[in-house]
């Protein structure tokens, strides 16, 4: 039986999986990615294997009950029966929130798992979610190693005036200050400036990981130094659900005229506004894009997210004291050069000149000239979390 490592990324109704040979070896060797969807309604199942093709699918249509805990049985399962099985070697886990101690991955004790519960305050709609499969494998196999890396980690190297609020310093010191997110993926681009253009690693970058959730991160030879998501993971951006920065007035107003509890305010900034809620229509780029030229809800919505990127990132590029190039990632970045075409556009005041025909290819590198330069990286969160628990456990075992 292989030795492998499990990878997992768990969401609100979804949970994400990689799974990598455990064989040392310093690159990981990726076997298997896949999903299960529709957790809670419509569970589906898909798998495919290192080169693309699916190597396994199922559906659950209208079995409600089947959540984490089933979808984990069956992976372990299907795990053990396919291509002549595979022995879990360690699991280890995106975990949105480490809070402001957390700056590294950590391998899971249950002091530990705790200790990330009393968190849940500070990202209530993640965290639970996150530590529900810790717990459930926790359970079933108990002895199995665990490791949980942070979505706030990479960015614990902001200058502390980048990680306050102009609030009492009693306030802050009780957490409530700008951590940021999406630092799994930040973390993978910085690993990949070298390959891609060796002047990125010392230079002022600005990524974009503009995906469902949204957000950009200023590197400084390679590490964070702000990012647009502070408290929240519903600040800086226009997302495909979220509101992204809004005066915290809107917030009193929800309350005191509109009626709405504090978690109705929530659940409306997280899931009601954003793309789908400009456009009326959908927070899926791709149906903005196809309806964009008639729909005027369409074209609105996608003017607000590159007119907030814009100014987003000017603001970043102010903390940085200038820029060298600028990356896009994730769903939309990676695949949408109609965006990316429009941001270049807008931020032709920063000196970047659009390579069309580049930009239409799928280039890595999509602007010429002599000014600053724009890539385009697809990320990787898994592989950071694969790398990070790697480590953890070597360390491990040699203590
Ligand atoms: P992510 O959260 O990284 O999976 O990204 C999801 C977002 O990427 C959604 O808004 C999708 O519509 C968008 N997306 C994915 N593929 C494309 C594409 N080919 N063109 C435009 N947007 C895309």
């Amino acid at each position: 039986m292989a030795k492998v490592q499990l990878v997992l990324n768990a969401g609100s109704s979804s949970l994400k999986f990689q799974v990598f040979l455990d064989d040392g070896a310093d690159v990981p060797n990726r076997i298997y990615r896949g999903l299960f969807e529709g957790l809670g309604t419509d569970p589906h199942f898909k798998v495919k294997d290192h080169d693309g093709a699916t190597v396994g699918e199922q559906r659950w249509a209208g079995q409600t009950a089947f959540g984490f805990e089933e979808a984990l049985a069956y992976l372990s399962d299907w795990l053990g029966a396919h291509r002549g099985g595979h022995q879990l070697a360690a699991v280890g886990h995106r975990v949105v929130h480490g809070g402001p101690h957390y700056t590294h991955a950590v391998e899971l004790t249950p002091a530990i798992i705790n200790e990330l519960d009393t968190l849940s305050p500070l990202a209530p709609l993640h965290q639970p979610k996150s530590l529900e499969p810790i717990r459930i494998i926790a359970r079933r196999v108990p002895g199995l190693p665990q490791v949980a890396a942070f979505d706030t980690a990479f960015h614990r190297t902001q200058p502390e005036l980048a990680q306050m609020f102009a609030i009492p310093q009693s306030m802050t010191d009780a957490g409530v200050k700008r951590y940021g997110f999406h630092g799994l993926s930040y973390a993978y681009l910085a690993t990949q400036f070298p390959k891609v253009d060796p002047r990125l690693t010392k230079g002022r970058v600005v990524a974009a990981h503009l995906g469902n959730g949204a957000s950009l991160c200023a590197y400084d030879a390679s590490r964070s130094i702000a990012t647009t998501m502070g408290f929240s993971a519903l600040d800086g951006l226009v997302m495909g659900t979220r509101s992204g920065s809004i005066d915290p007035g809107v917030v009193f107003y929800l309350q005191r005229e509109m009626g709405m509890s504090a978690e109705e305010a929530e659940h409306f900034l997280y899931t009601k506004c954003g793309l789908i809620g400009v456009s009326g229509l959908s927070n899926d780029m791709r149906v903005l894009r196809e309806r964009c030229e008639t729909d005027a809800g369409a074209r609105r919505a996608i003017d607000l997210f590159v007119y907030r990127i814009n100014r987003e990132f000017g603001s970043l590029v102010a903390a940085l004291r200038g820029i060298d190039a600028l990356v896009f990632t994730a769903g939309i970045g990676e695949n949408d050069a109609e965006t990316r075409a429009e941001v270049l556009r807008a931020a032709a005041w920063a000196g970047f000149e659009l390579d069309p025909e580049a930009n239409r290819a799928g280039a890595t590198r999509i602007t010429r000239g002599t000014g600053p330069q724009a890539y385009v990286i697809p990320t990787d969160e898994e592989w950071t979390i694969v790398r990070e628990m790697r480590q953890v456990l070597s360390h491990t075992a040699v203590a």
